[in-house]
């Protein structure tokens, strides 16, 4: 005799056995039932294809025969931490019969009612995914890195006006030493020692001056490390220094003590603040505000830490009711604006998993909050 069942089809045990079978058959995802021990039970069509077996060579195999042994320790620790019950999903690399391999998302999920078929695992191909993403990934960086080069172009005449002192100095010691020297006799060698001294740290001040441009434009830093969110934040205003003095721009920091360490890509960090200063002093170069000032704090909020880059200039553009439609590229009311600042730094916050946003100041001007996770959970550093 035949029921029906709630979604209306046949409820006899081997109609559903039939059924549930063709399902299995028919999923695009490379299904393994495996016992306890991982052999396989039984396998779909789409993980033979994907592993280059027929079902009959699989059926019997360890499952670990399919993954990459460098993949076998996650494998194992996967199946510790399910047990006998619950979904675990990971990363591997799987191997064909070939022996050729794919990036795999594994999805293991316990039976534990099924008693000699404890669980299920589901394997999907993500090679073409995973590449996708790493494209993606290499494209923002070199993005990111080209902006990068853009705002130093921009810095450029700013730096050459810097650089320029230092480098007259050294010529008026120099042309003191060589007129002294030509005056015989008469030479005082403390000048002359106070002179080179002068050559010295003209010298190294332009030295510095250039070698905090250069380093800006490096192609990458040494990856993230921990860092103190302080630091970058100085060092990030010093590198503009020549433009805040050319834009009349007084820049007061107002730091948090003990804040925790970030583990960050400092050069990447250090490009936002650029971005969001520079915007802040171009935005009052612009507008009739004296003084021209411009504030940047941190805080520590909860486990992050909250920068803020506040300025008195004009305000957000009004046409920006929305907050966000000033993160996308190529946004700008700027005659030779890039519009990539903003969206940039809003890809870089995100990726060290923080956030970037605007606010207008009470009493006019805007201002720009990024936060970043703190390490350790937060706990302070001494930074
Ligand atoms: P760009 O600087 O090339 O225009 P951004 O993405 O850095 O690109 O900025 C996008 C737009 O956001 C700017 O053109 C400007 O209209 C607005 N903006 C950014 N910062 C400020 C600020 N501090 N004050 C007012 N408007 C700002």
């Amino acid at each position: 005799m035949r029921s029906r069942d709630a979604s209306g089809g046949a409820g006899t045990s081997s109609a559903r056995q039939q059924h549930y079978g063709q399902v299995f058959d028919a999923i695009p995802d490379s299904l393994f039932v495996v016992d306890i021990r991982g052999k396989v039970l039984d396998v779909n069509p789409a993980a033979c294809r994907a592993h280059g077996y027929s079902r009959h060579e699989l059926t019997g195999l360890n499952v670990r025969r399919v993954i990459h042994p460098g993949y076998h320790p996650r494998f194992e620790e996967s199946c510790r931490k399910i047990g006998g019950q619950g979904v675990f999903c990971a990363q591997m690399v799987d191997l064909r019969k070939d022996g050729s391999t794919f990036d795999a998302e594994m999805i293991g999920r316990a039976i534990p009612a099924r008693g000699k078929t404890p669980w299920l695992a589901i394997v999907r191909d993500v090679t073409q995914r995973n590449r996708t993403e790493e494209r993606l990934r290499r494209i923002e960086a070199q993005l990111a890195r080209l902006s990068r080069v853009a705002a130093t172009g921009e810095m450029a005449a700013a730096v050459a006006h810097e650089v320029n002192q230092p480098i007259c100095s050294i010529i008026n010691y120099a042309k003191a030493c060589r007129n002294a020297l030509a005056a015989e006799g008469t030479c005082q060698l403390d000048d002359l020692r106070q002179w080179n001294e002068g050559i010295v740290a003209s010298a190294a001040q332009a030295c510095e001056v250039i070698t905090r441009l250069s380093d800006m434009v490096g192609k990458t830093g040494p990856g993230r490390t921990s860092s103190s969110i302080n630091q970058i934040v100085e060092e990030s205003v010093h590198l503009l220094a020549c433009e805040a003095r050319q834009h009349q721009v007084a820049v007061t920091l107002k730091l948090a003590d003990s804040l925790p360490a970030v583990h960050v890509d400092r050069i990447q960090i250090q490009q936002v603040l650029v971005n969001l200063l520079r915007n802040a002093y171009q935005a009052m170069a612009n507008h009739l505000c004296k003084p021209r000032l411009v504030t940047v704090g941190t805080a520590r909020i909860g486990t992050c830490i909250e920068v803020t880059v506040s300025d008195c200039g004009p305000g957000l553009p009004p046409t920006f009711d929305d907050d966000l439609s000033l993160f996308d590229t190529f946004v700008t009311t700027k005659p030779d604006g890039l519009g990539l600042g903003l969206a940039i730094s809003a890809t870089i916050i995100r990726a060290h998993d923080g956030r970037l946003w605007a606010t207008a100041n009470p009493d006019g001007g805007a201002a720009f909050h990024f936060t970043l996770p703190g390490e350790n959970g937060g706990r302070s550093n001494g930074y």
